[in-house]
């Protein structure tokens, strides 16, 4: 458990604890919902856009402190995103949490960069991504990193 203990450094216990933009969101006109089966990760995304842009956001759900953790982050930096820029930061997240490229200038995301030593969690970590993306598309059916 040393390893892991590593991996959850202060910020990511600290969204874990505290997650940010959790509960529903009345004003939402996407919404989409995810899954991690092999961890058990589970989310809804609840977006208001507007005019292409990313006005709020909010998750609920449950998971590991890594999924949870990740969705928190990532409804931080979404808010005031148009849909292109959020789509860029997922292509750069992912790069991040799977050591394929060093993007620059994710900010807070960056806590979660020790994913990459640790593959079986990078599912963890992009889960919500991957159910933003479904929500910025209308897809209606669940994702799953599967
Ligand atoms: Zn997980």
């Amino acid at each position: 458990m040393n390893e892991l203990r590593d991996l959850y450094q202060e910020v990511i216990f600290d969204h874990y604890r505290s997650p940010r933009n959790y509960g529903p969101l009345p004003s939402a006109n996407r919404d989409a919902e995810g899954h991690n089966p092999l961890c058990g990760d589970h989310v809804k995304l609840h977006l208001q856009v507007e005019d292409g842009i990313i006005r709020d956001v909010h998750f609920e759900g449950s998971g590991c402190a890594i999924s949870t953790a990740s969705a928190s982050l990532m409804t931080e930096v979404l808010k005031g995103k148009d849909e292109v820029e959020a789509m860029r930061l997922m292509e750069e997240f992912q790069q991040l949490v799977t050591g394929t490229g060093e993007p620059e200038g994710l900010g807070k995301l960056e806590a979660l960069a020790g994913v990459r030593e640790f593959p079986s969690r990078v599912k963890c970590a992009t889960l919500a991504w991957h159910t933003l993306l479904a929500a910025l598309e209308n897809q209606r059916v669940p994702v799953t990193t599967e």
